[in-house]
């Protein structure tokens, strides 16, 4: 059986290798992903033209490109998400060792910012089931801590094919427990039918679709 989170991340790589960028779109795109990591917000056009040493008009053209091939979203001219990260404050959050932090889309998108930087993280995430925040420190490709000790990951996709950032992360979340994942799943049978990874597990999804997204 194909499991969920494959068919989710290849989507994922597909989207990029799709879009066919060329080398400086591809500078372009990587360069809105590390300026994000720093500052935790999305850079202005101004910004990314300054940094790659472009004109305005070639980065909107790629910004555009980029939201076709569905890699990242905009409202009104302003980048919202770029996987794996979100300029809307989501229910998953990525705390660097300095201590500034960026909203993930979903939960593999989080951990999987561990391993398209290569910097030590902790995931803060909240239980969709009773709202209690979710620590998991990841280092050196491995996971140091987990709090609580039983926490899982639960992914649903709406539509495994129309999977974009609006339909599809937002039902990535990490859960308390498995008793937690189950009264969840009770109240919303739209999304029962979903599948539970271990940390460990989704932390290798993560490294799967994000470890390459920077090389
Ligand atoms: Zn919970």
């Amino acid at each position: 059986m194909t499991r969920l989170m494959d068919t989710i991340g290849e989507s994922v790589r597909d989207r990029c290798k799709n879009a066919s960028l060329n080398p400086q779109e591809d500078e372009i795109r990587k360069c809105i992903l590390r300026f994000f990591a720093k500052t935790g917000n999305p850079p202005t056009v101004k910004e990314i033209a300054e940094i790659v040493a472009a004109p305005p008009d070639v980065i909107n053209q790629t910004i555009r490109k980029l939201r076709q091939a569905d890699v990242l979203t905009t409202q009104a001219g302003v980048i919202t998400s770029i996987y794996p990260f979100s300029a809307v404050k989501t229910r998953h959050t990525v705390v660097f060792a300095d201590g500034h932090s960026v909203n993930a889309l979903c939960a593999t998108d989080a951990l999987g910012v561990h391993f398209m930087l290569g910097e030590d993280i902790t995931f803060r995430s909240l239980c969709p089931e009773c709202g209690c925040e979710i620590s998991i420190v990841l280092k050196g490709g491995r996971v140091i801590s987990r709090d609580p000790t039983g926490a899982v990951e639960y992914a649903k996709a709406r539509d495994h094919y129309g999977c974009t950032a609006e339909t599809c992360c937002p039902h990535i979340n990490l859960f308390c427990g498995r008793d937690h994942v189950d009264q969840w799943r009770a109240k919303n049978p739209a999304f029962s039918d979903g599948e539970v990874y271990e940390i460990e597990e989704a932390m290798e999804d993560g490294r799967m679709i994000f470890g390459e997204f920077l090389k």
